[in-house]
């Protein structure tokens, strides 16, 4: 897909560079079921603390309201490929109702969709592509939300790895890693989470995860650890981090026996499952059997399991995506059965849901849900 892309008209270097101050307008798309997610919007946030900086006015909003602002500058965010139409929604809005200001759009579905976005709104918007380097060593403008109480940071960006289904390769195509990161924990927060792709790649992870350990603060190495690189040095590391979930992934049958040695490791030093938390891809080039397969696998290790649905990398509705392994009925059983017998839409190693999983014969039986009140029995 980034083959086809028109080159970003946004010039990064360019936001520094404007002599007056300015009025900026930062919109987060309205969040709905549509348009969801957890956690506050990073890059709008280091785009306020850089205006703030400059001495400009920001002022950062959730979908469309207008209240005599009257921006120079509009940047508007984004997120999955899917979540698609709660932006065009702002930059409809907005474009309209600042007619004389900058729209900029920038965030995931931004930067892999740019032929979408410009077919929409041709040159009234500038797109913002990937990261802006300039801007990532900053500390996010918290202030502007009080009441969210962690720090969200990169240590690294881009991975090592070039898995296919991941948009990371696309999106932070270089691999890069900070040696510190004190400077971007906000005083009075409460929690560390680092958005690494694959931070265990850096050669500076020992003194991350020291700088963390030092805080004292807990920590969530939100996008998962590479169990590959996780040796024993790693898990002893770990073990020191005031660290609830340790997030591995079995994106493949290729990664079994790294990830078993992972996860005998941690257990060896006292991490139990119910701690270890794996993300299991699919819909992607896996069959329901192999699905099957590494789930069993992972009940069968102690582990909880947390089915990943592909989505695909293209703009369209969430869930359209169904791979040529796949049919409708079979994702719709799994969707279902996360919602019924397993917990947070994860499959924990429940001694009721193992007898389901391990004792089915085929992905059907494993999957098929009788009555509610048999399957809540499991539990
Ligand atoms: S290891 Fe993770 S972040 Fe890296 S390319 Fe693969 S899926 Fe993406």
């Amino acid at each position: 897909m980034t083959s086809s892309l028109a080159p970003s008209t946004f010039d990064t270097h360019e936001i520094g560079n404007q002599a007056h101050p300015l009025r900026v307008l930062l919109v987060e798309p309205q969040r709905s079921h549509k348009y969801h997610t957890a956690y506050p919007p990073l890059g709008l946030l280091k785009l306020a603390a850089h205006h703030q900086q400059r001495g400009d006015s920001i002022k950062l909003v959730s979908g469309t309201s207008a209240d005599g602002f009257d921006p120079n500058v509009i940047y508007i965010t984004s997120l999955f490929t899917y979540a698609w139409e709660p932006v065009h929604e702002v930059v409809r809005f907005y474009g309209n109702e600042y007619k004389k200001a900058r729209v900029i759009v920038g965030g995931i579905y931004a930067s892999l969709c740019q032929d979408h976005l410009r077919e929409s709104f041709g040159d009234r918007i500038e797109i913002c592509e990937g990261v802006i380097p300039e801007l990532d060593d900053l500390l996010p403008a918290y202030w502007l939300i009080p009441q969210w109480k962690s720090s969200i940071l990169f240590s690294s960006r881009g991975c090592i790895r070039q898995c296919l289904f991941c948009s990371v390769p696309q999106l932070e195509p270089k691999f890069e890693a900070r040696e510190s990161i004190k400077h971007l924990i906000y005083p009075g927060h409460k929690k560390v989470i680092l958005w690494d792709n694959n931070i265990l790649a850096s050669p500076y992870w020992e003194n991350i995860f020291a700088e963390v350990e030092q805080t004292g603060l807990e920590v969530d190495f939100n996008q998962g650890l590479d169990a590959r690189l996780l040796t024993e040095e790693v898990a002893l590391s770990l073990k020191r981090l005031k660290i609830p979930i340790i997030r591995l992934a079995y994106d493949s049958m290729g990664i079994k026996e790294p990830l078993k040695q992972a996860i005998d490791l941690l257990n060896s030093l006292g991490i139990r499952g119910r701690k270890i938390v794996v993300y299991c891809l699919y819909n992607y080039l896996d069959t329901p059997e192999d699905f099957l397969e590494r789930l069993r696998a992972l009940l069968n290790w102690g582990v909880v399991s947390y089915p990943m649905r592909y989505q695909a990398l293209e703009p369209g509705p969430k869930d359209g995506y169904i791979s040529p392994n796949w049919t409708k009925e079979q994702l719709e059983m799994v969707a279902k059965a996360r919602r019924v017998i397993g917990y947070g839409g994860a499959f924990p190693p429940y001694e009721g849901l193992k007898r389901k999983i391990l004792g089915a014969r085929t992905f059907e039986e494993a999957f098929q849900l009788r009555t509610r009140h048999i399957l809540s029995s499991l539990k």
